[in-house]
């Protein structure tokens, strides 16, 4: 097989990250070359985080090949992988390895592994034909589900199953709880898993005809609108004494600020929007212990929770909302997802 894989490939490339960023199309990005424990994968399709903001704009370090849900085929194995794996269609995430040693890993969260290494972070990104990957933290994509369907399951949809994993011992069905952007790539697979699978009552909070569309499609009891409405208000109206719990998906000041104030005494804040480093949490150490309230952290999901996410999409259960672009539009889908010009999840085809 290693023949027909040339030396050469078309990426996406990120220059210059800052303000005055732009990602160009390039044709002589060299193939990677797969390590021992590693894979080469054929790219199809790759999803298009809201997180890839981060990167364009240097709020950190990453590859100047963005991408972490990448759909395609293994066309090269290490020495140490079985060839079996050859030909098969496996998913790339954000997860591009972890230690497996530390007490963290050894629980079975390998996702929030200090010595985790990222895709699109420390390893080139999904957008280009070819990636490599470590063979350990693929995921297998069952027959049935398609690229396209799932792509923004790796991340967005992974993000959100650890995100409300967290309340699995805390609520009941019939629960309250406020999801925040709840219309974008994230939220509205939030919205379903919450509310067909876990029977919560959601609020949906963001803003616009179609978010509120693609919101209540996904399963949402009720949609308030942020830029025209009192969301806190609405939340205590409709719940009496606030939410259960709240999870805060976009990555801006204004979501978390009010997030406290959404739930109820022995509320749960689960912060999942990763705003601009320097912005912490707003909330008052006193009330927060007057009021039991429980603020945890979540960074995507385990792989149970993956293949649990994929076998929803195979029944039906899940349906990601997607529009689907051409490589070529690649340069301008940053700037695009920025302005929040996209309903669901954005998601690129990968040239053959
Ligand atoms: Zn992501
Ligand atoms: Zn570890």
């Amino acid at each position: 097989m290693s023949q027909l894989i040339p030396h050469s490939q078309q990426a996406a490339v990120v220059q210059n990250p800052g303000e005055s960023y732009k990602v160009v199309l390039q044709h002589d990005i060299p193939v990677g070359n797969p390590g021992p424990d590693e894979i080469l994968v054929k790219l199809h399709c790759t999803g298009i985080c809201h997180s890839e903001v981060r990167a364009v704009l240097a709020w950190g370090a990453y590859n100047s090949i963005i991408g972490h849900e990448g759909i395609g085929t293994v066309v090269q194995t290490g020495d140490n992988v079985s060839a079996s794996l050859l030909g098969k269609r496996v998913g790339i995430k954000w997860l591009y390895n972890a230690c497996t040693e530390c007490s963290v890993c050894q629980r079975g969260f390998a996702n929030n592994c200090a010595k985790q290494l990222n895709t699109s972070r420390h390893v080139p990104g999904t957008l280009q034909q070819y990636a490599v990957a470590d063979a350990k933290f693929i995921s297998m994509i069952p027959e049935g589900v398609s690229d396209e369907v799932a792509a923004p399951l790796l991340c967005a949809g992974l993000t959100m199953a650890g995100a409300l994993g967290h309340l699995d011992n805390e609520l009941q069905p019939g629960d309250w709880v406020v999801i925040s952007g709840s219309g974008g790539g994230l939220g509205h697979i939030g919205v379903q898993l919450a509310a067909r699978v876990k029977k919560l009552r959601v609020i949906a909070v963001d803003s616009g005809d179609a978010k509120r569309k693609l919101s209540l499609e996904s399963g949402a009891e009720v949609f308030i609108d942020f830029k025209t409405e009192d969301v806190v208000a609405r939340v205590l109206e409709l719940t009496g004494e606030g939410a259960h719990a709240t999870v805060v998906v976009p990555g801006t000041k204004e979501a978390f600020k009010t997030a406290s104030t959404l739930v109820r005494n022995m509320g749960h804040i689960i912060c999942v929007g990763l705003p601009r480093n320097d912005i912490e949490l707003p909330i008052s150490a006193t009330l927060c212990a007057a009021r039991a309230l429980t603020i945890k952290g979540s960074s995507v999901g385990t792989e149970e929770q993956m293949a649990e996410l994929l076998q929803l999409a195979l029944e039906g259960v899940i349906t990601p909302a997607i529009e689907v672009f051409d490589f070529e539009e690649a340069p301008n889908l940053i700037n695009k997802i920025m302005d929040d010009a996209i309903i669901g999840r954005a998601v690129v085809r990968i040239p053959n």
